[in-house]
């Protein structure tokens, strides 16, 4: 036992002044490295930037032998390890990119205890069958720190098959604390994690997720790039960024739009070059008012204190992907920006993508209820932040700094326009037998005689030119919060229109459709 009577008997603390130089523990920092320095397990939920690892890095320390750490982010550990050793700290890791010579350095070293820290990538574990299995079995360890903790959990939205065999670690050392760590986790996926890694006995700690500095706007996509443009303009001239896109495509192009218009953007995705993607990010970290543009290949673990800005161009996966992007902005505390642009194609496509998925019906219907609860997120009228926190199950009122806080976005009662573009889908199907996109059914609606109306003589339907007390933009609008509610859906490979359960009901007159009225001009 420790004894923490005298100020000088506290080695937490003393390590948290020598060692990193910070003056004291942030939030409950201080709690769970004293759990952890006792012997005990912690399951740790903690915002991005909320200083995660010197929850482990402290005990690891303090405790004799070697702290343990599991971490997905091989492209990240030379980084952390630099940084480490630059402290003092005697740190090494053990991944695949290493060379023989190298690897049995870092193997002597820790089997000599002359090593704080050792981070692995899960996959070097092997289900306890590996070499590496093997060379913890003859070392000293003094915890498992399980960092992205929510890899392990079949629910949440980055699962890694190699985090199941970490439940192995506990049989195998049940005597050495273990400490689990993730910045996302719904209760579902929290519960998930404990108990597949199999701490039953671990105090939890959850850290609020909110992130005050961070204001959160979902807007419609009209025109994206300009959009992103005037917004990078007026709002984050000359400030660093990350601007996420769905394809390496829009990744590209919208780099060399944002460099043509004088912006400083690199790219970033998983088809380029190794070299380019590390030149890349680390030009990105070390000068400033950089735009990285990105796909969600980007971002895990990067530890940028004064990125201003997150866009997302494409509509993220899952609610915990939107709130662990996003909270890559701001990690200095000061205001930055979360803005999303967000349109009927982004649902169109993700709906597609999940009826492409492979696996099983259960993992196709979870990635739908992951989606739906994003599309809430968009279509909310209420505050966002109140929305996101619900989501991480944490209680809040209306923040202030959000766009709905900021400009109450209007309701209004959408049910017959619902029904005309319903009866439009309806009428194509019942009496031509045709399917067509959300655009030929506006057109239809607003009497427009294109060459591809007058071709299929869908000016002779008894719909057309019945939706003239809407734009063009608010019937797109109608047309994607239809779909976000499942009222209408989209098949194939040319994304037709087509109806759905629900769609009979409003038909019907039996249900109302209310909806968030759509800003002609989107700032
Ligand atoms: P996370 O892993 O939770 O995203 P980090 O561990 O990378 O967060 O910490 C985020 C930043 O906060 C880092 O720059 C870190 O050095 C700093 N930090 C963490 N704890 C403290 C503390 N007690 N006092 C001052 N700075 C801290
Ligand atoms: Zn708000």
């Amino acid at each position: 036992g420790l004894s923490l009577s005298r100020p000088e008997a506290d080695p937490a603390l003393e390590v948290l002044h020598r060692v990193f130089g910070y003056d004291s523990f942030r939030g409950n920092q201080r709690q769970i490295v004293d759990q952890v320095i006792s012997g005990g397990d912690a399951l740790v939920l903690m915002p991005t930037g909320g200083g995660k690892s010197l929850c482990y890095q402290i005990p690891a320390l303090v405790r004799p032998g070697v702290g343990v750490v599991v971490s997905p982010l091989i492209a990240l550990m030379q980084d952390q390890v630099d940084a480490l050793r630059a402290l003092g700290v005697r740190a090494g890791f053990l991944n695949s990119s290493q060379d023989h010579e190298t690897r049995r350095e870092v193997e002597k070293a820790f089997l000599a205890d002359e090593l704080d820290l050792l981070y692995l990538a899960p996959e070097a574990l092997g289900g306890g069958t590996s070499s590496t299995w093997r060379l913890l079995e003859q070392g000293n360890i003094a915890l498992f720190a399980i960092d992205e903790a929510h890899c392990v959990a079949q629910w949440g939205h980055d699962f890694r098959p190699d985090y199941l065999a970490l439940s192995m670690l506990h049989e195998r050392w049940p005597e050495v604390p273990r400490i689990a760590l993730t910045a996302t986790a719904t209760s579902r996926t929290h519960e998930e994690i404990a108990q597949r890694l199999n701490l039953k006995q671990a105090q939890h700690f959850v850290a609020s997720f909110d992130r005050p500095n961070i204001q959160y706007r979902i807007v419609p996509k009209n025109s994206p790039i300009k959009q992103l443009l005037d917004l990078l303009r007026t709002e984050h001239n000359g400030d660093a960024g990350i601007v996420y896109c769905l394809s390496r495509a829009s990744v590209e192009k919208t780099a060399e739009t944002l460099s043509a218009n004088g912006i400083p953007a690199l790219p970033y995705h998983a088809g380029l070059d190794q070299r380019v993607r590390a030149a890349n990010q680390s030009r990105f970290l070390r000068e400033d008012g950089l735009v990285m543009v990105a796909t969600v290949a980007f971002g895990m673990g990067i530890d940028k204190p004064d990125v201003r800005f997150v866009v997302h161009l494409d509509l993220p996966k899952s609610v915990e992907g939107y709130y662990q992007e996003t909270g890559r902005a701001g990690r200095d505390g000061l205001p930055s920006t979360a803005w999303m642009a967000y349109g009927m194609q982004d649902v169109v496509q993700q709906r597609r993508m999940i009826d492409g998925s492979e696996g099983d019906l259960a993992h196709r219907r979870m990635l739908s209820m992951h989606l739906d609860a994003m599309l809430a997120l968009c279509e909310t009228v209420d505050c966002r932040r109140v929305q996101l926190l619900n989501y991480f199950g944490q209680q809040a009122g209306p923040c202030g700094n959000c766009d709905t806080c900021l400009t109450p976005p209007e309701t209004w009662d959408g049910t017959i326009p619902a029904q005309k573009l319903l009866s439009t889908v309806y009428r194509l199907q019942s009496e031509r037998n045709q399917k067509f996109g959300a655009g030929q059914s506006i057109d239809i609606l607003l009497g427009k005689k294109t060459d591809k109306v007058t071709r299929f003589r869908h000016d002779e339907l008894s719909v057309f030119g019945i939706g003239t007390e809407l734009t063009e933009t608010q019937w797109r609008g109608v047309a994607r919060q239809l779909l976000a509610k499942n009222l209408l859906q989209v098949e194939g490979e040319y994304s037709t229109l087509a109806l759905t359960e629900g769609s009979a009901a409003v038909l019907r007159r039996e249900r109302e459709v209310m909806m968030r009225r759509e800003p002609e001009k989107v700032a």
